[in-house]
C-alpha cells in the first residue's frame, strides 16, 4: 500500500513523553469528550498517557458514553470475501506477501464467488465485504464482475446481498468510477502503519 510523510514523527512521539494529565485536565478533557465535537492532539496525547486504573476507567465509560450517543446500540456484522491471495506486494506480517512461496495461490471465479455468496446468504449475512490483494489478476474490471455476481446472487429464500463493501488497493480515478458506478457501499484502502519508520520496516523495498 502506499505511503506519504505527512506526519510529523518526532512531534507526535514528543508530545507522548511526560504528559499524563492532572486529574482537573483529565476531567476537562472528557468533559469536553462528551460533547462530542471531538478532542485535538494535545487532548489526545494526554488521553494515552494516562496510566492509573481509575483514569483509564473514566476514559471507558466516557467512549461508551460517546459510542451510544452516536451509535446508540446499533452493531453492524459484515462478512468477507476473499476474491483472491494473490499480491505483488511483500508487507512482511501478511500470508499474501509474494515471497510467501509455500501459498498456492488462487482468483475466486465468478462461480465460486457466487457460491461463497450463497454460503453467506444462508448463514443470514446481508453485507459482504470484497478483499484480495494486489494483483493486475483481481484489476477493477474483475472487481466489477464479482460485484455484480455477489449482488446478483440470489438463496432458496431469495435472499440477498444488500450491500458491498471492497477494501482494495489504490487505483485511478477511472477506476474508481467504475467501483462507484456498481453501487459499493464504502471502498477502504487499508493502512496498517502510517509511522514512516515502522512503514519502512514492514514493507520492504519493492513495497509501494
Ligand atoms: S498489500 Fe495487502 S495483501 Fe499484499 S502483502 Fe501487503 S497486506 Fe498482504
Amino acid at each position: 500500500m502506499r505511503h506519504q510523510n505527512f506526519i510529523d514523527r518526532d512531534k507526535l512521539y514528543g508530545m507522548l513523553e511526560n504528559n499524563a494529565p492532572t486529574e482537573s485536565q483529565l476531567n476537562d478533557i472528557l468533559n469536553k469528550a462528551r460533547k462530542l465535537k471531538g478532542l485535538n492532539l494535545e487532548d489526545v496525547a494526554k488521553l494515552l498517557s494516562v496510566e492509573d486504573e481509575a483514569g483509564i476507567q473514566k476514559i471507558l465509560d466516557t467512549a461508551e458514553y460517546a459510542k451510544n450517543e452516536i451509535y446508540g446500540r446499533r452493531l453492524v456484522l459484515f462478512a468477507p470475501i476473499y476474491t483472491g491471495n494473490a499480491c505483488v506486494n511483500n508487507c512482511v506480517y501478511c500470508g499474501f506477501r509474494r515471497d510467501n512461496k509455500a501459498l498456492k495461490r488462487k482468483i475466486l471465479t465468478l462461480d465460486e464467488i457466487e457460491t461463497e455468496t450463497l454460503h453467506l446468504l444462508r448463514m443470514g449475512h446481508k453485507r459482504a465485504l470484497l478483499i484480495c490483494g494486489e494483483s493486475p489478476r483481481n484489476d477493477a474490471n474483475y472487481m466489477v464482475e464479482a460485484i455484480r455476481r455477489t449482488y446478483a446472487a440470489r438463496d432458496e429464500k431469495g435472499s440477498s446481498i444488500r450491500r458491498i463493501n471492497v477494501e482494495l488497493a489504490p487505483m485511478s480515478v477511472e477506476d474508481y468510477a467504475k467501483l462507484k458506478a456498481e453501487k459499493i457501499g464504502t471502498y477502504v484502502c487499508f493502512q496498517e502503519t502510517y509511522d514512516p519508520v515502522a512503514y519502512a520496516q514492514f514493507h520492504p523495498a519493492g513495497t509501494p
